[in-house]
């Protein structure tokens, strides 16, 4: 997931009056609904409930306009992200994927020996969706995070489609929406109601609140799927799949949570405006900052005064990415910013 797991050992033992902004979770942790529904689940937890699983999916489907068997459940959207790199990709098919970007499918891609082709975002930080097909006729995987992580950007919807008109034959557009519901952009979902080469993968760790739960889904045509289908006994956890459905009936939670947010990343922005910081403006719940120095410095310092922001890419290496906290959180990181950049 987010951040590589010694770093998550490392910030597991930081005090508790620290500020964690550094792995674009969602500090609102999951809306009422789904903590009742869980709560309520729990002492039947030593049974599978499948069926829970089931709903779960057919409402997804539903609201995504997709039949039932187009939705794989999963727990998080990183699994279903390992799994297509791992199906679709080969030593002779390469990921393709935009720099800087989510790096998870990179590693699954470098288990199987697959090459990674990685392709600059564009001067407005979209995906370079031209660039990307013409830069592997083989492709096997092309990998696009819209908001993009880490940058927070969007790549139109428009280009995505030119993308799947035009990417090799036998190659699958991934499309990871782990951050769609936070910039109001139109989802991707309708290519795989169209049948297109398209998985979407959609998480309910960032604007739902429950990277600790666990739920996410792939949603794509059935052949596509059977892919990625599970082994095993294939149950997922009960909380996970029941708090996922509790919030996807709960019809204010997506604009009314964007808005929360939206309103802190704003006022950041502003602030750092005023005070002359470079950052690149994201409709996501992190943030790309250029501290003109080498970034882990930043981080480092950052860290000194118990606020811990995200990494840095190598591509862009006097940025540091800044997930968006709470007010108080984003308050605190602003004493802590001033002082490491004075
Ligand atoms: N995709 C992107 C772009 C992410 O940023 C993350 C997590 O931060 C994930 C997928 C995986 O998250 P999860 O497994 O919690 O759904």
């Amino acid at each position: 997931n987010e951040p590589a797991l010694a770093q998550l050992s490392n910030i597991g033992r930081i005090s508790a009056d620290a500020v964690k902004i550094n792995a674009n979770e969602n500090p609102m942790g999951p809306c009422p609904e789904a903590a009742e529904a869980i709560h309520s689940v729990v002492q039947k937890g030593g049974r599978y409930l499948y069926e829970e699983t089931f709903d779960f999916s057919k409402t997804l489907a539903d609201q995504e306009g997709v039949k039932p068997n187009y939705v794989m459940p999963f727990a998080g959207s990183s699994d279903p992200l390992h799994r297509a790199v791992l199906a679709f990709t080969s030593p002779t098919k390469p990921l393709v994927m935009g720099d800087p970007g989510y790096e998870a499918g990179q590693r699954a891609a470098a288990f199987i020996g697959s090459k990674v082709i990685t392709v600059p975002l564009t001067k407005t930080y979209a995906h370079d969706v031209k660039a990307m097909v013409a830069a592997s006729p083989d492709a096997g995987v092309f990998y696009i995070c819209n908001p993009n992580n880490p940058t927070g950007t969007i790549t139109k919807k428009s280009d995505i489609e030119w993308l799947v008109a035009n990417k090799p034959a036998g190659s699958i557009l991934l499309l990871d929406e782990a951050y769609i519901h936070l910039s109001g952009e139109a989802f991707g979902t309708d290519l795989v109601a169209a049948d297109k080469d398209v998985i979407v993968l959609r998480t309910f760790s960032k604007l739902y609140g429950m990277a600790g739960l666990r739920a996410g889904a792939a949603i794509g045509r059935p052949d596509l799927l059977s892919k990625i289908q599970h082994y095993g006994a294939g149950a997922l956890p009960v909380t996970g799949m029941i708090g996922a459905h509790a919030s996807l009936k709960v019809k204010t939670l997506v604009p009314e949570r964007r808005k929360i947010i939206a309103d802190i990343r704003n006022d950041t922005f502003d602030w750092m405006t005023k005070k002359n910081y470079s950052f690149v403006p994201s409709v996501s719940n992190k943030f790309m900052v250029d501290v003109k120095r080498p970034g882990q410095e930043v981080v480092k310092a950052m860290a000194a005064e118990k606020v811990y922001i995200g990494r840095v890419w190598k591509a862009w290496p006097t940025h540091v990415r800044v997930s968006v906290g709470t007010k108080e959180e984003m308050a605190k990181f602003k004493v802590a910013f001033e002082k490491v950049m004075a």
